[in-house]
């Protein structure tokens, strides 16, 4: 007999509602955080894995019902993003002070996988921290923070403006955790491993990204129909 246990991950949003977190260079952190995490919920959805958002709109959620949430799920993995403030660059992860050697391996390859992309972009590695963050002390499963670039730099902030790289990034952060929890690929065609509307940007045919649950008009599918047409003619 085979056993399929789909393990549990709650992807955290970090702030929210009237905690917007780090605000600079026209970004507030709450809204980025809720970008990338939305995003790595939908392509851990390509995967055998049950996800839950801690929010998934600009709600306030206190950090011990974060924690909560992901206790009374039962979850396998709780990851927190955020995004750096203070002067600084690059990308870091942090897991609580007292972690054992478990939690310490998964961050440790959610941590390269991300550092993959990030360093290809010149995106400085500041390393795998520990800290008594109330996120990471009140879960009871293995839990990461991640602080992806800073938002006070003005070229990583530059970066986090751009939803293509928005969207690699959590890729990115996808592809780690289901390293790190030896995920399945789902086996159902109707979850593509890849993102279609990025696809479609790519090919010129759309100007810009759209979230791929948003509704298109009349007026935008015609433009897209005749830009295609254009391209069929030429
Ligand atoms: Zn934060």
């Amino acid at each position: 007999m085979i056993i399929i246990s789909k393990k549990t991950i709650v992807i955290d949003p970090g702030h929210g509602g009237k905690d917007p977190g780090a605000v600079a260079n026209g970004l507030i952190e709450k809204e980025i955080n809720l970008d990338i995490a939305q995003k790595v919920g939908r392509s851990l959805k390509d995967y055998e894995a049950e996800v839950h958002l801690t929010r998934n709109d600009d709600s306030f959620v206190s950090l011990t019902d974060r924690a909560n949430m992901a206790n009374q799920l039962n979850a396998d993995y709780f990851v927190s993003i955020h995004v750096n403030a203070g002067g600084g660059s690059g990308f870091e992860s942090y897991i609580h002070t007292t972690e054992n050697p478990g939690t310490a391996e998964l961050r440790r390859i959610v941590h390269n996988r991300i550092m993959d992309f990030l360093s290809n972009k010149g995106i400085r590695d500041r390393g795998t921290k520990s800290a008594n963050f109330s996120v990471l002390r009140n879960t009871i499963m293995p839990a990461v923070l991640l602080e992806n670039l800073f938002i006070d730099n003005p070229s990583e902030a530059e970066l986090l403006k751009d939803e293509i790289f928005r969207s690699n990034l959590a890729l990115s952060i996808t592809a780690g955790v289901a390293k790190a929890l030896s995920l399945n690929k789902q086996q159902d065609d109707s979850s593509p491993s890849y993102d279609p509307v990025l696809a479609l940007k790519e090919t010129g045919l759309i100007k810009n990204y759209h979230q791929p649950d948003s509704n298109v008009t009349w007026w935008e599918f015609a433009v897209v129909m005749n830009r295609l047409l254009e391209r069929i003619k030429k």
